[in-house]
């Protein structure tokens, strides 16, 4: 199923997204995920809605967002750094996220916010000590993420929490589908329409099983919970007024929008912050 997270009069609510007529549209509620208690579910028919017409909500209610660092070859060179030799992850807080179409707030402390375009995995089904060779069981869908980072942060701090963890700085969706396999999917990040990024999860250097492996003997993961898993080659700095676009094969495309935090009054920033 392809689902999304959509505002209605009654509260957020997620729904069941089918194409017709060579158009995604919502064509009835479903049942919140797991832990997502935010969420109310009215049983009722709707008319099918276009995802445009929707107003899209971040169609995830993670515990925590969990990122790998570094899981494609060409990109950990391109920062001049080893390839790692080990599964090298941190953490984004669930109030980074964002919704498709939201704005990314250019924090007034960063003067180099880079997009990374990454393929997102949304958990289905608490998980401990997963094997790889079941590790996928516990996977409820994928959607397409923006790993948006304060590089000259990252780089300053050391570690990562401030330099990953801004608000909106996570922007994730339009849709989350289980209809796809993780293996090869292509990843195009454009910025203003123009390419950017171009790789494919072939060239994962740890497999997505290696991935929940090594963060469920960490961490329990949790329904809704959310794995970021790394980038291609070709990062690089966003700009006020830039659109940033990350496309995965059999997904969608997330299209998200930057303006500086400080052109914006702080109701401005309020009402873009409540949308998520
Ligand atoms: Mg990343």
């Amino acid at each position: 199923m392809r689902y999304c997270k959509f505002p209605t009069s009654d509260g957020p609510q997620y729904g069941e997204v089918q194409t017709q007529h060579g158009e995604e549209v919502i064509v009835r509620r479903i049942p919140p995920p797991e832990e997502d208690r935010a969420c109310v579910f009215v049983e009722e028919e709707m008319q099918p809605t276009t995802l445009g017409e929707a107003r899209l909500l971040a169609p995830v209610n993670p515990s925590k967002i969990v990122c790998v660092g570094r899981n494609y070859r060409e990109h950990a060179k391109e920062l001049g750094n080893e390839v790692p030799v080990d599964i090298l992850i941190f953490l984004k807080p669930p109030s980074s996220l964002l919704a498709p179409e939201g704005k990314i707030l250019m924090p007034k402390l960063s003067q180099r916010v880079d997009y990374e375009g990454e393929l997102a995995v949304v958990i289905g089904k608490k998980c401990r000590n997963a094997t790889e060779r079941e590790a996928l069981s516990f996977v409820r869908g994928y959607t397409c993420a923006n790993d948006v980072t304060a590089r000259d942060l990252q780089k300053s701090d050391g570690q990562w929490t401030r330099g990953k963890g801004f608000d909106t700085f996570c922007p994730i969706g339009p849709v989350v589908t289980d209809e796809i396999s993780p293996e090869a999917l292509d990843l195009e990040t454009r910025v203003n329409g123009e390419l950017r990024q171009k790789g494919n999860t072939r060239d994962f250097i740890f497999s997505l099983p290696a991935v929940i492996r090594y963060i469920s003997s960490v961490m329990t993961l949790l329904p809704g919970d959310v794995i970021l898993t790394g980038t291609p080659a070709g990062v690089g700095p966003l700009k006020e007024e830039d659109r940033v676009q990350v496309s995965i094969s059999g997904i969608g495309t997330l299209t998200n929008f930057v303006v500086a935090e400080g052109r914006w009054t702080s109701s401005e920033v309020e009402e873009a912050l409540a949308r998520k």
